[in-house]
């Protein structure tokens, strides 16, 4: 078996709005074979950029673009073709959108490996420790505490019982941000809530929040600082009072290592679409291996979402399972089967592979760029 094309598919959605919502738009990378298998993977980034890193003619040895390194592979090699995509795009990669890139195509692979062998991903991976996990309603702030307080009674009236609550308008002042976390907690009631800061702190003005949101038991505070901040979160989280959450923009092994050698977080959130599976192995070892929790994160298409429960149900301690819940036609219909959470649990799937199908007509309805 032979990788014979790489397809990169973009799709876009009409009205695209302002907020800091990735399932507006996707990339997705289709691995073909020459005996008619295909897997599926997707990348979390500017759908544009991945797409020219796939598409990329050979500039020199160690600045390639994907497409042609994979072509003519054995594409149930993914640990080897992750080292040879990783050496020969060292000009370029190496860290954010270069290793991305990298996961989306090794996702697919994972998928085409589950379905060559009938098996699904969470087997490949080495067995799944749970049949589902709970799930979380994970969505944006409203405007101010009433809004937020609407929201959060909508998603426990869906069957939710924990939401988690993000970005913009925290941060604006003391105030707004003390005014958001308790209009969650009054409309979640006894439900568990976590708070999504959005990167907008220093480590003293964080300090001071989580001291001031402890009063609502939130589970977590996510993202208090700067992404790449890593003295602020040993700093933070040695004196918090809440738990420290963060990870998501981390793509890869190279970028979580620092993070786990310093034991900086509490609960570290890893992306199949910033990781891949195969380096997303390597953090669930390394996290455990340091008593650390792990969750995903995931706010695109229902591919990152199989790709995540697959991964999460292999962990020792998956104790929750964002669960997006932004209402876009990419997150409901890009896939024949819905992989959303019932009751707020989100089930494993058993089918081979990732488990889910493209359909193929909304692929075509949405679709603004493709190569192969
Ligand atoms: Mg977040």
């Amino acid at each position: 078996m032979k990788i014979a094309q790489v397809v990169c598919q973009i799709l876009r959605i009409p009205n695209i709005t302002a907020k800091t919502a990735s399932s507006q738009d996707s990339v997705l990378v289709r691995v073909r074979t020459d005996d008619g298998l295909e897997g599926v993977g997707e990348a979390d980034s500017s759908p544009e950029v991945v797409k020219a890193i796939i598409d990329a003619p050979f500039s020199h040895n160690i600045a390639c673009g994907l497409r042609q390194l994979l072509v003519g592979e054995n594409p149930l090699d993914h640990e080897r073709l992750w080292q040879k995509m990783y050496r020969r795009t060292m000009y370029f990669g190496r860290t954010a959108v270069g290793i991305t890139a990298m996961s989306a195509v090794d996702m697919a692979l994972w998928d085409l490996k589950g379905k060559a062998f009938g098996q699904p991903i969470h087997r490949l991976l080495g067995g799944k420790r749970h049949d589902r996990v709970r799930g979380y309603a994970s969505i944006l702030f409203g405007r101010d505490g009433k809004e937020t307080a609407d929201i959060a009674r909508r998603w426990v009236k869906a069957g939710y019982t924990a939401v988690k609550f993000g970005w913009e308008p925290m941060g604006t002042s003391e105030a707004v941000d003390i005014d958001l976390v308790r209009g969650a907690r009054e409309g979640l009631g006894d439900a568990t809530l976590l708070i999504d800061a959005g990167c907008v702190y220093d480590a003293r003005t964080a300090l001071r929040r989580a001291h001031a949101f402890a009063e609502y038991k939130p589970e977590w505070f996510e993202e208090p600082l700067h992404e790449a901040d890593i003295d602020g979160y040993v700093w933070l989280r040695d004196r918090s009072p809440l738990p420290i959450a963060a990870g998501e923009g981390e793509c890869g092994r190279e970028s979580f290592r620092p993070l786990i050698d310093r034991k900086a977080l509490d609960v570290y959130q890893v992306d199949i679409s910033r990781c891949g599976f195969t380096d997303a192995s390597y953090i669930r070892a390394r996290v455990e291996e340091i008593g650390a929790r792990l969750c995903n994160h995931c706010y695109t298409s229902p591919l990152t979402v199989a790709a995540s429960i697959h991964w999460l149900s292999t962990c020792r301690d998956a104790f929750l399972f964002e669960d997006c819940v932004e209402d876009s036609p990419l997150r409901h219909d890009l896939t024949h089967e819905k992989v959303q959470s019932v009751n707020g649990w989100m089930e494993v799937p058993d089918r081979p592979g990732l488990g889910v199908t493209l359909d193929e007509a909304f692929v075509q309805k949405y679709l603004v760029a493709e190569s192969k």
